[in-house]
């Protein structure tokens, strides 16, 4: 028998005929990504149930030399969760790992399994009187072991931060099988190097996460959420300051959007709003409180009306029920898909001090305008985080497609900008292997060669997602 039917063997015994997926049927929406931009092939998409299995199937692939690409929802954006286009690799699937291990109300933690939908974990906390913020537009098919190994941002990091800033604990499956049970629920624990942060943000190429325990909130009782129009990127940034300093940590969410990403949400879902049309800029801005009765709304009209009179903001609509609350989210949550339906665009999801972002915007609109007339820009993200989602679309009358050939350059423009700033290639959505080669040119080489050490000392044969982050060595 030759070494991949041995394997396949093996992988049967362990998890079950019906979990070793090997039908082009079965196997295709495994092998392509969300953004339909990397497609690869593999031996199978294995599907474990436990620990053990996940475990037991890294020894066999371990033996095998065979690589293993860890997938949860397969909605990340740089292509990590496909394997190549040998056909060598594993997709190992963690989507059976969906279970609530443990939650400890008086602790405030949860303790999953790594292949829970973030919805259902979202669920799990509400089931319990308590909260879990991280929120993204994929929360329905992402999972926390995916949100984890992505270290996702996301629409809440404001007040709560990145998903690393809402993981006590962590269960890892490492390259030679072991199981590392990190599972601690504690606030405080300097003993030694925090292990658990290698895994977070590693895209699983330092191990498989099987299960982790999150931090718990009270959850919001009191809430607003508001849309503006604003002049210029300048406004957004002041505005963010003074709800800051009204608000404090009540508020949760500020979301920049230009005006054409808010028409192309509309264009693709015509059921939404448009609350305040014929402006340039708008600004999504979202107030928790925990209090049942706080004066929320209030305090959150007074400063909006403030930053009318201080022409920061050019007119304002406050959601005035949960639904209206809502159709404001799904506006801005909605253009990620949108935008997909409008054919490739170049994507950038860049991160720099707020207070360089409406330098940058213009910069980067007069570099990128020179070099690629009547571009269309589709400018959002959370400017609250210093997060731009920084997309180019065609312009008007141009194939995407033909447009697409340009990205090497527009990267070249828009990532020199970032790094004169002193912002980061990715803010959210990681490496994988879109942005592999970017990331060496301008990350330090020092930092290159410590991540490589690491990943020599917990991947030693190379098999945990090869070629993703760093290049195959
Ligand atoms: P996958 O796509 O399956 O995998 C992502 C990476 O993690 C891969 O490298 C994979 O190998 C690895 N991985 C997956 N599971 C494990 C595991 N258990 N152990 C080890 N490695 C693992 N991201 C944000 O940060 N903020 C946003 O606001 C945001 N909005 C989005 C909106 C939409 C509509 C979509 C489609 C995506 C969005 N994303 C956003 C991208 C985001 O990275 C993912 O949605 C999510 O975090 C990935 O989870 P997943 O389960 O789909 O992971
Ligand atoms: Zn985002």
């Amino acid at each position: 028998m030759d070494k991949d039917a041995t394997l396949l063997g093996r992988l049967e015994a362990i998890v079950g005929r019906q979990q070793v997926l090997t039908s082009d049927a079965d196997t295709a929406p495994h092998l392509i990504d969300w953004r339909r931009y990397f497609q690869g092939r593999a031996l199978a998409v294995v599907r474990p149930g436990t620990t053990a299995e996940v475990a037991a199937v890294v020894r066999a692939c371990r033996d095998a030399g065979t690589p293993i690409v860890a997938q949860g929802g397969n909605t990340g954006h740089c292509g990590g969760s496909v394997p190549d286009a040998s056909g060598t690799a594993i997709v190992l699937a963690l989507t059976r790992l969906n279970r609530v291990r443990a939650i400890d109300v008086a602790n405030a933690t949860l303790t999953v399994e790594a292949g829970m939908t973030l919805a259902a974990v979202q669920e799990a906390a509400a089931g319990s009187g308590m909260y879990f913020p991280l929120s993204l537009a994929a929360e329905g098919s992402a999972t926390i072991g995916g949100n984890i190994a992505t270290n996702a941002g996301g629409t809440a990091v404001l007040r709560f931060g990145n998903a690393r800033e809402l993981v006590l604990g962590l269960e890892v499956v490492l390259a030679d099988g072991q199981v590392w049970n990190g599972l601690r629920s504690l606030r405080k624990d300097n003993t030694g190097y925090d292990l658990k942060q290698l895994f977070i943000g590693a895209e699983g190429t330092l191990g498989i996460i099987t299960a982790a325990v999150l931090k718990l909130f009270a959850p919001p009782r009191t809430q607003a959420t508001a849309f503006a129009a604003l002049p210029d990127p300048a406004a957004a940034v002041a505005l963010l300051s003074r709800l800051k300093r009204a608000l404090g940590d009540r508020l949760t969410g500020f979301e920049l959007m230009a005006a054409l990403p808010v028409a192309l949400s509309r264009k693709a879902m015509p059921a939404l709003p448009d609350p305040l049309p014929g402006h340039p800029w708008y600004a999504l801005v979202q107030a928790d409180d925990t209090a049942p009765d706080a004066p929320l709304p209030t305090v959150v009209e007074a400063a909006l009306a403030a930053a009318i009179e201080a022409g920061e903001a050019r007119d304002v609509a406050i959601a005035q029920s949960g639904e209206q609350a809502k159709a404001l989210w799904t506006l801005r949550e909605n253009i990620a898909d949108a935008q997909r339906q409008e054919g490739p665009n170049i994507k950038h999801d860049i991160s720099l001090p707020v207070s360089h972002i409406p330098a940058f915007i213009a910069e980067a609109e007069t570099a990128l305008r020179a070099a690629f007339p009547g571009v269309r820009f589709v400018t959002f993200g959370h400017l609250g985080d210093g997060n731009l989602h920084y997309n180019l679309s065609a312009p008007e009358g141009t194939p995407p497609k033909d447009f697409m050939t340009g990205t090497a350059a527009a990267n070249r423009i828009v990532h020199d900008l970032v790094a004169a700033h002193g912002g980061s290639i990715s803010a959210e959505h990681g490496i994988g292997q879109a942005k592999r080669d970017e990331l060496l040119r301008y990350k330090d080489p020092l930092e290159i060669a410590l991540m490589k050490s690491i990943k020599a000392t917990l991947d030693p044969a190379g098999i945990l997602n090869p070629g993703k982050i760093l290049h195959r060595t």
